[in-house]
């Protein structure tokens, strides 16, 4: 089985992460602080290889700011 790393899929979600690595526009992952806590739930093999989708992302933002919120 030859593993290739599909770096359309969010690792975390399996979604399209609609990253614009193959784009001609700059991918918003550019921007955008994808946290570290995030990155390490990420299988190695993937890490900068597939990004995390926006959603995974944003979803983590809320998960944490409720952590905090609520303790
Ligand atoms: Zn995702």
């Amino acid at each position: 089985m030859t593993e290739q790393v599909d770096n359309t899929v969010c690792p975390l979600c399996q979604a399209n992460n609609q990253c614009g690595v193959n784009a001609a526009e700059p991918c918003w992952c550019t921007k955008e602080k994808v946290p570290a806590e995030l990155i390490e739930q990420v299988s190695d093999e993937y890490v900068n290889k597939s990004c995390i989708c926006k959603a995974c992302i944003e979803k983590f933002n809320l998960a944490t700011a409720n952590i905090k919120e609520v303790k």
